[in-house]
């Protein structure tokens, strides 16, 4: 494969790039059409394969939700709006006789950091610590997608049973406690009342209520890392999203996993792919999909 077209869904913007050799050309972002979404965005769709026209030989497409054998869906499809059940891969295959694949956003930026770090181990994990939190599991050199393209979402895994609901209508979830949105929750009800960035900056002052909530969270997050590494011998796990990334997180995170016994320990490292590990990582899988395929054949 040659040129890959790239395109990353995400809840309020479009991105779309050629991607040859982990180098981004072209790239180009539009708003995700929020009013009568399922006719705009089959719309918005052609235009890009339109646009990009004769310039690629496959197209790779990373996007928010799950994608369920083509077609999108979510934990949660309330959160999709317009958009739940679109049929993704049939609105795109309409415009190119190219092959297409799909992944969830987390899935690919997983394999974006995989792949650009050349990442030697085996066993991988991708952990994104932001509104929510997500992730994407690399096993024996491949990305767990899964029939139902559910693979990953480990932030539905448990961490307190008598914890808060989670979105996904299960109680007590990681992303319940230790995402972004938990901690503007919690956040809220403070007699001095704040945002994420403010409760960071409180939590590196070492005022105890924020510096309790960031731990909170990153007791959480270090329970999900420790199943991983014992459940499926992971090697190592980059940390990523705008918590996972916020000053003091990662050094938190690393001080409780060293607490534990060594079996359920790894590396810890923070992303460096940025904004575009979803296009990035989409076609770079796209890429190493095809070449295997052929290999096989
Ligand atoms: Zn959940």
């Amino acid at each position: 494969m040659k040129c890959c077209l790239a395109i990353d869904i995400g809840g309020t913007k479009i991105a779309s790039a050629l991607v040859t050799d982990q180098i981004i050309t072209q790239r180009q972002q539009i708003k995700t059409p929020q009013a009568e979404a399922a006719t705009r965005m089959a719309t918005v769709l052609a235009e890009i394969m339109q646009q990009y026209d004769g310039k690629f030989d496959a197209v790779a497409v990373a996007s928010t939700g799950i994608i369920n054998n083509g077609v999108l869906t979510a934990l949660n499809p309330k959160n999709l709006g317009g958009l739940a059940e679109f049929p993704l891969l049939d609105t795109i295959a309409k415009y190119t006789a190219c092959p297409v694949g799909l992944l969830n956003d987390v899935q690919a930026a997983a394999y974006a950091e995989y792949r650009v770090s050349g990442e030697k181990s085996v066993n991988f994990a991708f952990i994104t610590v932001s509104t929510g939190v997500g992730g994407g599991i690399i096993l024996n050199r491949q990305l767990q997608i899964g029939p139902n393209g559910v693979a990953g979402h480990i932030g539905h895994t448990l961490a307190d049973p008598n914890g808060p609901m989670c979105g996904c209508g299960r109680r007590g979830c990681v992303e319940a406690i230790a995402s972004g949105r938990a901690i503007e929750a919690a956040a809220a009800q403070w007699a001095n009342p704040c945002e994420p960035k403010e409760v960071f900056a409180r939590f590196r002052q070492g005022v105890p209520e924020a510096v309790a909530l960031i731990q909170r969270s990153a007791h959480a997050l270090t329970g999900l890392i420790a199943d991983l590494v014992i459940g499926n011998d992971i090697q190592r796990v980059v940390l990523g999203g705008s918590v996972g990334l916020a000053e003091g997180y990662l050094p938190l995170v690393r001080q409780y996993l060293q607490q534990l016994p060594h079996f359920y320990q790894a590396d810890v490292v923070p992303a460096i792919c940025g904004q575009d590990a979803g296009l990035l990582g989409a076609a770079l899988w796209m890429q190493d999909s095809l070449t295997t395929y052929k290999e096989e054949k």
